[in-house]
């Protein structure tokens, strides 16, 4: 239930990052990797409210990041000192300058994959972790910290252009 609504608020992000894909049924690439967030955690943030923004230009002043999570607790704006359980207003950011596009996103599959699924981790209480290969690692320095089940969702390039035979 709580992950069906994770996704549905996926899907509502996900307008802003697929311009009306001309008869697409393909899953957004936000819609796969909330997916498989939620199941690399067996648990979803925030009573399954997250809104996924995409795109989202850099706030002046904050560090070149490439995702970032904002909640409401009640000691106050993104306080990790409060339980994760009393997260509210959660946003999961991704940055313009990294993935601008969805096939941005598809191209770069693995670490936009391991970007949701670490983000997710911060609205479920998750600190950062330095152990190589941890998917809560502070940067990404490699694919070492790309999740196996990461890998296995890779979503299918956009089809190309050219002409489909019949
Ligand atoms: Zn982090």
């Amino acid at each position: 239930m709580a992950l069906r609504r994770l996704l549905a608020a996926a899907l509502v992000s996900a307008a802003l990052v697929v311009p009306a894909a001309a008869g697409a049924a393909q899953p957004s690439p936000i819609d796969v990797a909330a997916d498989v967030g939620a199941r690399y955690w067996g648990a979803v943030p925030c009573g399954g409210q997250v809104k996924v923004l995409a795109r989202r230009p850099l706030a002046p002043g904050r560090d070149p990041a490439d995702a970032w999570v904002t909640f409401d607790t009640p000691l106050g704006a993104n306080n990790l000192a409060a339980p994760a359980g009393s997260y509210t207003n959660c946003t999961i950011a991704f940055a313009r300058r990294r993935w601008p596009t969805a096939a941005s996103m598809r191209a770069d599959w693995g670490i936009f994959c391991a970007t949701m699924t670490h983000e997710l981790g911060h609205l479920l209480g998750h600190q950062h972790d330095a152990t190589p290969g941890s998917v809560m690692a502070p940067v990404f320095t490699d694919h070492s910290s790309v999740p196996a089940m990461c890998r296995a969702a890779r979503p299918a390039r956009a089809a190309r252009k050219s002409h489909r035979k019949r």
